[in-house]
């Protein structure tokens, strides 16, 4: 089977008081199965200090990356500084980054550029509440896994998060049902395109997660694990999490 694997995306929240605590609190918590922190970029640094001096069991991903190598790009970061500041993973395409103009085409970039560089990414796709009342949901998500990955080959080290808009910090958790359905389209989308590969793709469901919606999500054939926004700035709420997945 597919290992299970918990994302935390922090978005613009934390500290460097916060994050040494949160470290100390997910060591003594004796987490299992891949754990990923993506922090603001700030925090990746001292981090990855903090991880390696209590011996934490976690990766490190980024929030977003920019498509080229370098150059005139201000305020934007490259897939080499992510991977000299300890990153493995990176978030593409998240909806809060689409509701701030980014385009399919630029995940699509962006995506490649991750893929080229060793970075995985984590590419995020999720219709809206608009969306999914007038039934068009397959088709919005299928079409976002499709545009994401236009020209990728090796799609070997691909994520992929469902994280249904209506879902994000409102509380309202997809049911297990509903994401599982979801799920499968998306693993059907993959399998169609580039065959028996899309069985080992890590499929994560996000929006809402907590500690008391973690079992039943985990329990469907085609959800791998999480990503979890406001639940997991709070260690015990995230080791919660994962020890329910
Ligand atoms: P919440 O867990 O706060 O709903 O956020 C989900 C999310 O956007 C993770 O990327």
């Amino acid at each position: 089977g597919r290992q299970k694997l918990i994302v935390a995306n922090w978005k613009m929240n934390m500290s460097l008081q916060t994050i040494t605590s949160f470290v100390e609190k997910l060591t003594l918590a004796h987490v299992r199965s891949d754990v990923v922190i993506c922090p603001s970029f700030p925090y990746l640094f001292p981090l990855s200090e903090l991880i390696q001096k209590f011996n934490c069991d976690v990766e490190l991903g980024a929030q977003d990356l920019h498509w080229n190598e370098s150059g005139a790009y201000t305020g934007e970061v490259s897939a080499k500084m992510l991977l000299e500041a300890d990153c493995h993973y990176v978030l593409i395409g998240h909806s809060e980054r689409r509701d701030s103009g980014e385009t399919d085409e630029m995940i699509s970039k962006k995506v490649k550029q991750a893929i080229s560089s060793g970075l995985k990414p984590i590419l995020c796709v999720g219709e809206s509440q608009g969306q999914r009342q007038i039934g068009k949901t397959a088709e919005v998500i299928r079409k976002q896994v499709l545009l994401a990955l236009e020209g990728i080959e090796d799609i070997s080290s691909l994520v992929i998060a469902y994280e249904p808009v209506w879902a994000i910090g409102t509380g309202l958790s997809a049911t297990p049902e509903q994401a599982q359905s979801v799920h499968q389209l998306i693993r059907k989308t993959i399998d169609v395109q580039y065959g028996s590969i899309s069985e080992s793709i890590p499929l994560l469901y996000g929006g809402s997660v907590k500690p008391e919606n973690a079992s039943g999500l985990s329990a469907m054939t085609d959800i791998d694990g999480a990503l979890v926004g406001g639940a997991s700035l709070d260690a015990e709420s995230f080791a919660a999490i994962i020890r329910g997945f």
